[in-house]
């Protein structure tokens, strides 16, 4: 799993079908208020890198068509998976019937034998955002 992938066209405060005339605009202009040298603050440059590196990615056809297609990969992805087990690695409940996996975060993954539907299901945490997928057998 990657790590979180960042907005160039956000960064540049543009629109994803932005022509490359208004992303050039769009930088030039934030360049300019965030260069290091008009204002010394590490969050300045903080900003001017991101930016030089967002114009750097969607300057260029053929990166930007790479970048596009992780971005909108990224989007897609609905869950965020902590882990894809199988029933076996499930700690059984016997007194509630309840199936049950430990998150990372100190939360529960549980789920009854009745939604352990083939040929996988999903479940949330109860603390945090993320999902695993457990491979139900047929
Ligand atoms: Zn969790």
């Amino acid at each position: 799993m990657g790590s979180e992938v960042i907005d160039y066209y956000e960064i540049l405060q543009c629109d994803k079908n932005a022509t490359l005339e208004e992303l050039k605009r769009s930088y030039q202009r934030l360049a300019l208020t965030c260069h290091p040298d008009k204002k010394i603050s590490s969050e300045n440059n903080e900003n001017f890198h991101i930016i030089q590196k967002a114009w750097s990615v969607l300057r260029d056809p053929q990166s930007r068509k790479e970048y596009d297609a992780l971005l909108s990969c990224e989007e897609h992805r609905e869950l965020l998976l902590y882990d894809s087990i199988s029933v076996p690695d499930l700690n059984y409940d016997s007194c509630n019937s309840i199936y049950s996996y430990q998150c990372r975060c100190g939360g529960l993954y549980s789920v009854t034998s009745s939604e352990l539907v083939p040929p996988k299901i999903y479940v949330e945490c109860n603390e945090c955002s993320l999902s695993i997928q457990i491979d139900v057998p047929s």
